[in-house]
């Protein structure tokens, strides 16, 4: 079955075609390396990992490559302030009225680690800075379970090669030296194309008219952006045919991609706020240095707020990794970001007490609670049919979702990554496998014990089989459990000896018919949103979400 995708650049629905029908070469624009990484990051990785992994379920080698950025202003930036050490004045920067005392600590703490690695190396500082931010940008996504990339590009490893695609442009009369700086000609490039603006759907014309340009640039035309910039006292700087300097921000990606996928290769991916002008200008600078179309399929992303709000550094709502993982564990973002489509904004809040006073549930943990209830699910399944064989010849019930659930899947996934439905299917899966776990002796017998067995097991083992797809519920069920409920108590600052100890003199407060004492205890626990599940002899725990 073809993949129907919502192709950015074609504006329209159409088939996934790639030039091999078995390949794909997929880049997606990876993060500049200044700082710890935040959830529109996240967002970003686990869509285009979803992609990934469901075109190779769907048997297509997929060469993934994503970039690192690490030559650029903010990293310059950031050296700048390492080097006017803790108590510059840069601190009182607006850009900071935010910072709490945890965001000045962990601040403080990777400043001084960088410090203490410029002293061992001769590297301008700025590298030191962005190699220390690749490093925690891999540690803190380890624990997400992302197919990684079969590349991994760094700016800085490829400045031969930016320099030799820019003298390209040069040559084919798109691009011009000024002052040490190289500048892309969007006029010149669209006069010739008409191609600028392809993209974004913005009128090349109407902007090259209105644009202006300030009298400290070299520029043209406000619209023309920079290939090459002229060194500036202070900055990192590589040899180049205009003289030392760095690349501007967009080349370095129409450079890498084709180095690694070639001149035209299959999908880029990004989030909705690079398509201008970044990925704009990545096609005009390839387009116009290679002559062949460059990438044929454009997905994007949607925008990330949290409650409610567009994430800033100036409103201090940024939710960083680390404080994402506090909130929950790795799968429960996860499974919270494909349970919205990646086209669609998607609101990661936390539970709150309104105005009303009431307790208002955030999306972060409505997404943690699916995640226990699936993984419970699987739990109740897994102990029903142990030990037991199953008749495969036995009539399948749930009929619809257990015999389709597969094809079902495909077809979600195959109409433009909707992941979101898919996951519906993988909820009316769980649904179906908690009716039968809950059948009485007596019910099971009048339907079918054979066909029962028969159908929990065909649902578990696909049901398993296409979240896996999307990397979700591949943990045995006990230890993700057991996981999950020392996350929430550490979240609430409970102890489950604590907790033991009560369901313990509960137990002594019912054998001496005290169930008013018996009672408290259990209301004491329940305020906590601790569950009780009493069985003959035990009782048993849970977190409630
Ligand atoms: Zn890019």
């Amino acid at each position: 079955m073809p993949i129907w995708i919502d192709d950015v650049l074609s504006g329209k629905k159409k088939t996934l075609e790639t030039r091999d029908p078995n390949r794909v070469g997929m880049y997606v624009c990876g993060v500049t390396v200044y700082d710890r990484c935040h959830i529109g990051h996240l967002r970003s990785m686990l869509s285009f990992d979803a992609l990934v992994r469901y075109l190779e379920y769907q048997r297509y080698q997929v060469r993934y490559v994503r970039n690192f950025t690490d030559v650029d202003d903010k990293i310059i930036e950031r050296a700048r302030e390492i080097e006017a050490g803790p108590d510059g004045d840069w601190r009182r920067a607006d850009r900071y009225a935010t910072f709490t005392a945890a965001d000045w600590a962990l601040r403080d703490s990777d400043d001084a680690r960088i410090r203490a690695r410029v002293d061992q190396t001769d590297k301008p500082l700025a590298l030191v800075v962005s190699e220390y931010f690749i490093e925690k940008f891999q540690e803190d996504f380890s624990c997400f379970g992302m197919r990684a990339p079969d590349v991994e590009p760094k700016v800085s490893d490829h400045m031969p090669q930016i320099v030799e695609y820019i003298e390209r442009i040069i040559e084919r009369g798109y691009a011009y030296e000024a002052g040490g700086d190289v500048y892309f000609d969007v006029a010149a490039y669209d006069a010739a194309t008409h191609a600028y603006g392809k993209l974004s759907r913005r009128d090349a014309a109407a902007m090259i008219e209105g644009a202006r340009v300030s009298p400290s640039e070299n520029k043209r035309n406000g619209v023309d952006f920079a290939l090459w910039k002229a060194q500036k006292p202070g900055e990192p700087s590589w040899p180049s045919p205009w003289g030392p300097g760095r690349p501007g921000w967009h080349i370095e990606c129409s450079v890498m991609s084709t180095q690694y996928l070639g001149t035209t290769f299959d999908i880029h991916g990004g989030g909705k706020d690079l398509i201008f002008p970044h990925h704009e200008n990545e096609i005009a600078q390839a387009e116009a240095a290679c002559d062949a179309p460059f990438c044929t399929n454009w997905l994007h992303n949607g925008f990330v707020t949290v409650d409610g709000v567009k994430m800033s550094k100036s409103l201090g709502n940024f939710l960083s990794l680390h404080d994402a993982l506090e909130l929950a564990l790795p799968e429960v973002w996860r499974f919270l970001v494909q349970s919205v489509h990646y086209q669609s904004p998607i609101d990661f809040s936390r539970t709150r007490i309104n105005e009303a006073g009431e307790r208002v549930r955030g999306s972060v943990d409505v997404a943690a609670e699916r995640v226990q209830y699936f993984y419970q699910t699987l739990a109740r399944a897994d102990e029903a049919l142990a030990g037991r064989t199953v008749n495969t010849e036995a009539p399948l019930l749930h009929t619809q979702i257990a015999g389709h659930l597969q094809e079902r899947f495909c077809e979600a996934m195959d109409d433009n990554f909707n992941t979101a439905v898919a996951l519906g299917l993988c909820g009316e899966a769980a649904r179906a496998i908690n009716e039968l776990v809950s059948l009485k002796a007596k019910e099971i017998k009048k339907i079918g014990e054979e066909s029962v067995a028969h159908t929990l097991h065909v649902l578990t083992t696909r049901l398993r089989e296409v979240a896996g797809v999307l990397g979700l519920f591949l943990e045995e069920p006990e230890s993700f459990l057991a996981r999950f409920r020392a996350h929430e108590l550490k979240k609430r600052g409970l102890e489950a000896d604590w907790i033991e100890q009560k369901i313990a003199e509960r137990g002594a407060a019912k054998a001496e018919r005290d169930f008013a004492r018996a009672d408290a205890i259990r209301l004491e626990l329940d305020a906590l949103a601790l569950e009780l599940r009493d069985s003959p002899g035990r009782t048993d725990w849970d977190v409630r979400v």
